[in-house]
């Protein structure tokens, strides 16, 4: 059992079983949740006579920063982080107007496959527990000293393929008593599992939820993602039709632009007509190539084509700013040639 992983309730009863009053669990959760301390030592208002009690019944476990890459065009910083069994895990800061956003990893690799995606290519290791998707952010805070306003699960992993240990962490990261971000600022990114979908929408958590969606039909998508196969596309559409109508949250849809696969016209005005009567936001993103895979990134008139015959037909449409294309930011590829140089 992980101390960071337990809500103040939790924490509150286990500290009964060691005969600590209340306060004490709330002294220790501001500790790990607010102060963001790495060690017992740190915690001076416990006498050290708990605190080894602690250390001795409850290890806290730190991400170890391994390395950080910062980019030169936009401040984007990515880092590595090492885990408690040596595993590496990558998280990337990324510096808006509005605030700075987090882009954390749910699992140590992904078993889901997507055939353009870097994260996929070794596989699914573990899942991450929700201090070690707490601790993304709280190390990048400390390290940084500057508050996160934002989070976005969106790097390593499938979230709602890790789906208590979320929960969990998004429970956590909005606690008031804690380091207390909004489920507003918090974004969940799938690639579309629809009964966790459907269980997600009924947490009472609204949090953003952004569907990976990258095709406007079974079939591309078929090709691209291999979750496609076991869920037909009316099924997911279905269940984040139902995420609007339980959180009333706009949903967000992601689209990345592959040349040729899911860029052309015809592909923008199927799009169109699937997500007619749905409140979205669309994210056109130029697919990152990989090395592993052949795909080619379509070129910026033709994802300008695309985003302008969404809107033509009123949908609400960006193109994602690449931000630290410099610094292998995107999806997995620092962890991948991390991990590549590391076997070698
Ligand atoms: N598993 C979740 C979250 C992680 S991936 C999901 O599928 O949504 C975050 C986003 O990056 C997803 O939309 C994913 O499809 C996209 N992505 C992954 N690799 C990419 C690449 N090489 N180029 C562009 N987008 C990519």
């Amino acid at each position: 059992m992980n101390i960071k992983s337990l809500y103040l309730d939790e924490l509150i009863n286990e500290m009964k079983l060691i005969n600590q009053p209340a306060f004490r669990a709330k002294q220790i959760f501001e500790w790990l949740h607010v102060k963001l301390v790495s060690s017992y030592d740190d915690m001076t208002n416990l006498s050290k006579e708990l605190r080894n009690t602690l250390k001795d019944l409850y290890p806290l476990t730190v991400l170890e920063e391994t390395r950080r890459l910062m980019s030169k065009k936009d401040g984007t910083i990515k880092f590595l982080f090492r885990l408690n069994d040596d595993r590496v895990i990558e998280s990337v800061l990324m510096k808006y107007h509005h605030g700075n956003s987090v882009c954390i990893s749910s699992q140590v690799g992904c078993r889901m496959g997507c055939t353009f995606c870097a994260s996929t290519i070794g596989g699914k290791e573990r899942d991450l527990t929700a201090a070690e998707m707490l601790d993304q952010i709280y190390r990048i805070q400390v390290m940084t000293g500057e508050r996160v306003s934002n989070v976005v699960v969106m790097g390593t992993g499938e979230p709602l393929d890790n789906y208590d240990n979320l929960v969990r962490f998004i429970r956590i990261l909005s606690d008031s008593k804690g380091i207390n971000i909004s489920t507003r600022n918090i974004t969940v990114s799938t690639c579309g599992i629809p009964d966790k979908m459907r269980q997600l929408a009924d947490e009472e958590l609204p949090v953003t939820l952004a569907l990976s969606l990258h095709a406007p039909n079974n079939e591309i998508r078929k090709r691209l993602m291999p979750i496609a196969k076991q869920y037909e596309l009316s099924e997911v559409m279905d269940a984040f039709r139902y995420y609007y109508e339980k959180t009333g949250r706009r949903l967000t849809v992601e689209y990345s632009l592959a040349e040729g696969i899911n860029d052309k016209e015809e592909h923008a005005k199927e799009l169109a007509v699937l997500l007619r009567g749905y409140n979205c936001h669309v994210n056109l993103i130029p697919i990152n190539p990989i090395k592993e895979r052949s795909y080619v990134k379509s070129d910026y008139h033709n994802i300008q084509k695309f985003k302008n015959i969404l809107e033509k037909y009123r949908i609400n449409v960006t193109i994602r700013r690449e931000m630290g294309s410099d610094i292998n930011a995107a999806c997995g590829q620092l962890r991948k040639s991390y991990m590549d140089r590391r076997d070698e």
